[in-house]
Formats: structure tokens, sequence, C-alpha cells
């Protein structure tokens, strides 16, 4: 038994009250059956939308997706989205289908979904409804395509990667003809929207099986992001590696914490290191400078996944820094505290971890950086300055004394915090003000 949020409950009541045919369905009873948290409820209904907009009269609804069959109602202040039972017309161009049809057959809205395990319907009288073999899939953990698999890939692409995205997600594995036709189809997600590509790409990554998915789908994953093919394969001829640059990648990818911007960041770190490869005479890989060419490509690859620009921000920087030296030594990290914010400094730490885990474990450097991050935690604690805004004077303190209010100012009080974070001056007012005079004629 599924216990149903209770606005869904009462929406299928309601429906139902008014002589139309309700479920749960789709993602949400795949995901109850397996015990994870649904990410979000839809429900599916005979009513067609200007009849459920009439069951719902009084209710805040919102059209967006009406000739689709879907209408939102506002339950308890949550979105809730109704879709009438549908089928979907032919798809000439992998990606909408030319038109939908609304149909009174809840088997024939079941058949149009994309995996047995994703089309289960559930009503709170009678139970599941499985037209396809979905609870059976489920236990044997399998995704398999509902009907003919070269079908379903080519009428919408997208379901490629949902695919390998819900096995990452959900430690599926795939059936093995909807595997067959999935590979063959990959090359179609060339035509899906950037949008709907990169929401799978960042479920994907943060999967639980990431790491055999990268492994096994290269060449799906190269359809949205090519640049990761040069890696597949190429040894880095360093003492430091025991694995090709791409199952370094896919190792750390999987060692570090399941967020978006830092499984990308992992996915990218060294995506420019097949382009700066050379061989000394030792016969000793270098890649030196890739740190920049990996930047370089991020710019590239992240806006054309539509990123927004605030995570490219934040990747593009781990990515720049994530091969910087760092030491156990409280100046160096007041810097990195300062240049990063504390927020991007402990974010690199968990990046140069996972990048260090998946490397040779002779060259192991984790316990160094714990250190650090130990050291950094302790000058938070403390509150000490490492930043202008904790500095104890600031540029009206400046101009009292006579410093003109341009360029030269802001260099003062940069000046006067690396003093601070190198230990040549207190952080108080009276002796920065103090150091600064003595030290006017330099500064
Ligand atoms: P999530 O956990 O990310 O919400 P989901 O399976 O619920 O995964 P939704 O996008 O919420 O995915 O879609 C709800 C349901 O609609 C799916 O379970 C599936 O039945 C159907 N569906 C969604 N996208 C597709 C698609 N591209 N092709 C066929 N059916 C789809
Ligand atoms: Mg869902």
């Amino acid at each position: 038994k599924i216990q149903l949020p209770s606005p869904v409950g009462r929406a299928i009541e309601r429906l139902n009250a008014a002589g139309y045919e309700a479920y749960a369905v789709g993602g949400c009873i795949r995901d109850s059956l397996l015990g994870r948290m649904p990410e979000d409820w839809d429900v599916t209904t005979s009513a067609e939308p200007e009849q459920t907009k009439a069951v719902f009269n009084g209710v805040p609804v919102i059209e967006t997706g009406i000739q689709h069959g879907t209408v939102t109602v506002i339950l308890d202040g949550q979105p809730l989205e109704i879709t009438t039972y549908r089928i979907d017309g032919s798809y000439s161009d992998s990606r909408h289908p030319d038109a939908v049809r609304f149909t009174r057959s809840l088997k024939e809205d079941l058949a149009r979904r994309d995996f047995t395990v994703n089309a289960l319907a559930y009503h709170p009288d009678t139970g599941i409804v499985d037209c396809f073999g979905g609870t059976e899939d489920l236990r044997q953990k399998s995704l398999r395509c509902v009907g003919d698999p070269d079908k379903r890939f080519t009428e919408d692409a997208l379901r490629v990667m949902r695919g390998i995205r819900f096995a990452s997600q959900l430690s599926f594995s795939l059936e093995s003809a909807t595997e067959v036709s999935l590979r063959r189809y990959a090359p179609l997600l060339q035509k899906v929207a950037a949008e709907r590509l990169r929401t799978e790409l960042v479920k994907l990554l943060c999967g639980e099986q990431v790491e055999s998915v990268l492994l096994r789908f290269p060449a799906v994953l190269g359809q949205l992001i090519p640049e990761l093919l040069p890696m597949v394969g190429f040894d880095q001829q360093t003492p430091y590696h025991i694995y090709d640059i791409y199952e370094h990648t896919a190792h750390s990818v999987a060692a570090i914490k399941n967020t978006p911007v830092l499984r990308l960041t992992m996915l990218l770190h060294d995506i420019g290191k097949p382009r700066r490869f050379t061989v000394d005479k030792k016969g000793q890989g270098h890649f030196k400078g890739h740190g920049t060419v990996s930047v370089h490509m991020c710019q590239e690859i992240l806006p054309r996944l539509r990123f927004d620009k605030r995570t490219i921000e934040r990747i593009l920087s781990l990515v720049k820094y994530h091969d910087v030296d760092l030491e156990p030594r409280e100046a160096l990290i007041k810097r990195w505290l300062n240049r990063l914010t504390p927020e991007g400094f402990f974010q690199l730490m968990e990046v140069k971890l996972a990048d260090n885990a998946a490397q040779n474990p002779l060259y192991d450097r984790s316990a160094s950086y714990r250190e650090i991050i130990q050291m950094a935690h302790e000058i938070l604690d403390r509150k000490e300055c490492f930043s202008l805004s904790s500095l104890a004077v600031n540029g009206d303190d400046l101009i009292e004394m006579g410093i003109p209010a341009d360029k030269e100012l802001g260099e003062t009080l940069q000046i006067l915090l690396q003093a601070v974070i190198d230990g040549k001056c207190k952080n108080d007012r009276e002796s920065l003000l103090e150091y600064c005079q003595s030290h006017r004629q330099n500064l």
C-alpha cells in the first residue's frame, strides 16, 4: 500500500466523485515502491483539461501544459500536475510528438511512457495497475522500454539519457534489448534541447551508480560532451596515476559529495589534459598548463549545456585551482579563504580530496589536506581576519589620515590585509594606522 500525500489523494477523490477515473502515476509510484522519496507526484485522469478545470473550480490552476493535457492545480499551496490520458502521435523530429490525442484508456496512457517501471499507476482503493510488467522489472532492478525499444528511442531521444540516468540514480541495469537500442540511437541526442539534456546529466552525475554508468557509456555522454572522448583510454604515463584519464575522472566523480557543482567539476577537471600531453626524455608524461586549457574548454561546454552563470563561475574556479599546491600554513590558507570565500575554499578541498582518492595511493596526500581543512576551520572559529571585510580599518579611516580616495586607497588596504595575514601587524585600528604611518613612504 502506498501512502499518497493528502493533496494527491484528495485530487483523485474529487475527480472520481465527478465521474472520472484518476490515478497517481509514473515516477512517484516507482519511487514509492522502491522506498525512495518521490521528486514530484503526477496524476493521470480520463477527464479532459476543461473538465479537470471544472472539477477544481475555485482552486487556483495554471494552464501551462494545457495543449498536452496538463493542468496544474495548487492544493495546500503545492502544485500538482493532472494530465489527461493521452496517446502521443508520431514523432518526426525525435523530440516532440506531432500531435497528442486524448483517450479514455488508462492502458493507452501507460503505453506512451518510457520504461515499464515508469508505467505504473496506483489508486488508493484498487491498488497498482501494471499493464507492462513494471512491478516485476522493479523487483529485477531492470529498465525495459515499454514496447519496441527502437521505436521508443527514435520517438524521443531524450529517453536515451533518461535510461542511463535511471541506471545511475536507481542502481538499475538496462534490459539487454533496451541497452542495445539505447546505444544505437544515442546519436539522436544531438537533436534534443540542451536544457533537457542538462537536467538528465545532472541527475545522472548525482546518482549512486555514477561511476559504472560513466565507464560503461562514454559514447552516450560523448554525444553531449564530445570533449570527454579523447580522455577514454588515455594513458597518463606518470607515476601518480594508475588509471587512464577517463577512468580517473569517473572514479573522482564517485569520490565526491553528490552535489551538481562538485560532480560536474570532477567530470570536467582534467578535460584539457589530452590536449597538453608531452613525454620527456625519461618517458615521463606531462600536462603542462592543462588547468588553463580545461578552464577554456569548460567555458565552451557549460554554456552550451545552458548551465546558469553562478554554477559556471563556481565550476570554472574549482577547475582552475584544482591542481594548486596547498600546504598546512596559516597565511597561505587565509589567502585562499580570501580568494575563494570559505564556501569556495572547502569545495576546493573536497575537489582535491576526490582527485587524490582517484590517483595512485602511493602518493596519497589526504592527510595533509585534512590538516589544511582543520586549520581553516580553526581560523574561522577564532574569527581571524582573512578578508577586507574583517580588517579593523576601512577606506574611511585611511581617508581621515589623508590618503586620497582613489586607486591607492584600495592598494593600501590590500597591503594592510596582507600584513595582518602574514602576522606582521595586529588587526586592531591602532596597530594598523601605525603600520600605515610608518610604512607610508613604501606603501
Ligand atoms: P523524476 O524522479 O526525475 O521525477 P520521473 O520518472 O518521475 O523521474 P518525470 O519527468 O517526473 O520523470 O515524468 C513523470 C512520468 O512521465 C515518468 O515516470 C514517465 O512515465 C513519463 N515520462 C516522462 N518523460 C518521458 C519521456 N521522455 N518519454 C516517455 N515518458 C515520459
Ligand atoms: Mg517525477
